[in-house]
């Protein structure tokens, strides 16, 4: 028996690294998955991963740092499949690199848009979508969303409000079947970390995880996926570390 047969998700940045994998292993698990990307050519290559293995996907184009894109995104899903049972509010970027008194005022809003405001927009709408039925929503923050580091303010900030907005909103739904929970990865090698840091800075990362390695996004959707199953069916409100022992030091 798969663990999710006829639930129906919404993935969001799920053209690359963490989404990509959660968004592969979810339909592998009997999900319809809406893959829901900026990026188009990537978000239509992962629903040809999935239907390549058998399952089933669909892919929405959709801005996830404006609350119209979430908005499109829900209705479009409801129009395909009916329904709505899962979102994973996972889309966000690293923005830029500088110390807090340098840092680009631009890349501040930027950082702020996608990753916090975006995560809210995501649950402005399918909480909605959600109410007759209930679900879960799975919002992917960070062990930055727990601990700081030295140059990403806005990423940090933005993290840290993923949790508390989790909390809040999973407060609001508790006793109406809708679980919101956050989820915290340490360090994985996707774009959004090879593309701001050099080799060296990457081999650095590997001594801040006690396991002695960096993450695989497919141990990010394990954890994504047991939060979205009936398993995690008394888990609300919670913020759960995926980080090979990153936030125990
Ligand atoms: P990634 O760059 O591989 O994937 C991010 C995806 O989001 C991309 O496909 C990108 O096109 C999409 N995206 C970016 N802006 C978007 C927008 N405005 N609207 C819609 N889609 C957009 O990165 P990843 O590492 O897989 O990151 C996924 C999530 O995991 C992010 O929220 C990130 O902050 C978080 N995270 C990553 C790490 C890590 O080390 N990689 C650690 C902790 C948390």
């Amino acid at each position: 028996m798969k663990k999710l047969e006829n639930k129906i998700a919404i993935i969001t940045g799920a053209g690359s690294g963490i989404g990509r994998a959660t968004a592969l292993l979810l339909a592998k698990e009997g999900a319809k998955v809406v893959v829901s990307d900026i990026d188009e050519k990537n978000g239509k290559s992962v629903v040809s991963e999935i239907e390549k293995a058998g399952g089933e996907g669909f892919f929405i184009q959709s801005d996830s740092s404006k609350a119209e894109g979430h908005e499109s995104l829900v209705e479009g899903t409801l129009k395909k499949y009916g329904g709505l049972d899962i979102a994973v509010n996972n889309a966000g970027i690293g923005g830029p690199i500088a110390p807090t008194g340098e840092y680009p005022l631009d890349g501040w809003q930027k950082v702020i848009d996608i990753n916090l405001s975006g995560v809210f927009y995501g649950l402005r709408y399918q909480i909605p979508a959600m109410r007759q039925k209930g679900g879960s929503i799975i919002n992917v923050a960070s062990i930055l969303g727990q601990a700081g580091t030295q140059g990403s303010p806005a990423y940090v900030a933005a993290k840290h409000g993923v949790v508390g907005l989790t909390k809040a909103a999973a407060l609001d739904y508790a006793d109406q079947n809708i679980r919101i929970n956050s989820i915290g990865p340490g360090y994985v090698k996707t774009p959004l970390v090879t593309n701001a840091l050099d080799d060296e800075t990457m081999d650095g990362l590997v001594s801040l995880h006690p396991i002695g390695r960096l993450g695989k996004s497919e141990e990010i959707a394990e954890l994504i996926l047991w939060l979205a199953s009936s398993k995690a069916s008394f888990v609300t409100g919670a913020y759960y570390p995926v980080d090979g022992g990153y936030l125990a030091q």
